[in-house]
């Protein structure tokens, strides 16, 4: 029987296959595993359900020269805390969750998006305080949606459920940019640059990947290039953005505001950030809600089930 180590408590639904199906230990704990867990994940189980934090980096991989585990379950579509080329160097398939977190993310883009053009933290804040002293013709005027127009860097799963939201949901414009060109069921216009993008349109909305090959993908210049009266809007991973660059940039009013799902630092959220009205902060609620979490996990163990069997893995990277 599979040996299959789950690195976090799951809902109950999901833990209860597990352990019916496989030989399954869950960890207790729900922060990241440490070295040497994931040495011992590595070394004593057949399958491993990893997550976000889980720095699974090629020295992880070369402490354990002849590892148990033949997969890295993921849960969760991104994977960039998954050294992919080392695990697959050690033997190691590498699958993820995708399509059961898309709607669920696109759906806390858009919150973010309505919060910070609508400054619905700020009044939140007020009224919460005591401070509201009732309606008035010029209250807190924020930046109207709809009609306006959207930017999506990475027209991937979860930026095309965006820019549909907005499209359909908003009557909004939408452009963006991507690596490979798209054929979409509502109209959208792919710009030649990132920067020509966020000098285009109200509210920039990142859904790319996190790593590498994006870190920093937003920076001053990107920032720079936005109208002062632009909102950003990250439900992605925090190091796509220069966090420093976005502080600046907010702080000096060059641009309207921003809606925040994930940080360069998780769980840090640095203090210059949290004094400013103009930005939304959420606790990376992306996916956060039972049946997606739920559905996540059951794609986590369809991919053990595929191993066990002999099977083609369902979501390889
Ligand atoms: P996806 O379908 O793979 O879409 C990613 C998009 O980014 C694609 O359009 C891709 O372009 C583009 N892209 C990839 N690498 C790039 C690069 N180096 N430079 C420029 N563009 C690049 O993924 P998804 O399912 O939409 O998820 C996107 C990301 O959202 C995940 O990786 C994850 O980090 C994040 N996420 C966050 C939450 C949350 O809780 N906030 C929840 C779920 C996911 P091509 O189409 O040309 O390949």
């Amino acid at each position: 029987m599979i040996r299959l180590l789950l690195s976090r408590p799951l809902p109950a639904a999901v833990e209860d296959r597990a352990r019916a199906e496989f030989d399954t230990e869950i960890r207790a704990l729900n922060t990241p595993m440490s070295a040497d867990e994931m040495r011992r994940a590595l070394a004593e189980f057949d399958a491993v359900m990893p997550t976000l934090g889980d720095a699974f980096s090629a020295e992880v991989f070369g402490h354990v020269p002849r590892p148990r585990c033949r997969l890295l379950a993921n849960f969760g579509v991104g994977y960039d805390h998954i050294d992919v080329d080392a695990a697959r160097s050690a033997g190691i398939a590498v699958t993820n969750t995708p399509g059961a977190v898309t709607d669920a993310t696109a759906d806390i883009a858009m919150m973010l998006m309505l919060m910070s053009a609508r400054r619905a933290g700020e009044g939140e804040r007020l009224v919460r305080a005591g401070g509201w002293a009732g309606w008035h013709p010029t209250q807190m005027l924020g930046m109207h949606l709809t009609d306006r127009t959207v930017g999506i860097v990475g027209m991937g799963r979860i930026g095309q459920a965006v820019a549909r939201r907005c499209h359909f949901g908003f009557a909004m414009e939408v452009r963006y940019v991507s690596r490979s060109a798209k054929t979409l069921d509502f109209p959208a216009n792919r710009e030649g640059s990132l920067t020509a993008l966020a000098a285009a349109v109200d509210v920039l909305v990142i859904a790319v990947p996190g790593g590498p090959e994006t870190r920093h993908l937003i920076d001053a210049g990107v920032l720079a290039a936005m109208q002062p009266g632009a909102h950003l809007v990250n439900v992605a991973r925090g190091d796509v953005v220069d966090e420093a660059a976005l502080i600046a940039a907010l702080e000096a009013g060059r641009i309207a505001g921003a809606g925040l799902d994930v940080y360069e630092h998780e769980p840090e959220v640095p203090a210059a950030l949290r004094a400013l009205e103009n930005v939304t902060l959420l606790p990376h609620l992306g996916t956060a809600a039972l049946d997606v979490r739920e559905g996540m996990g059951m794609m986590v163990l369809d991919n053990v089930a595929a191993l066990a069997a002999g099977q083609p893995l369902p979501n390889p990277v």
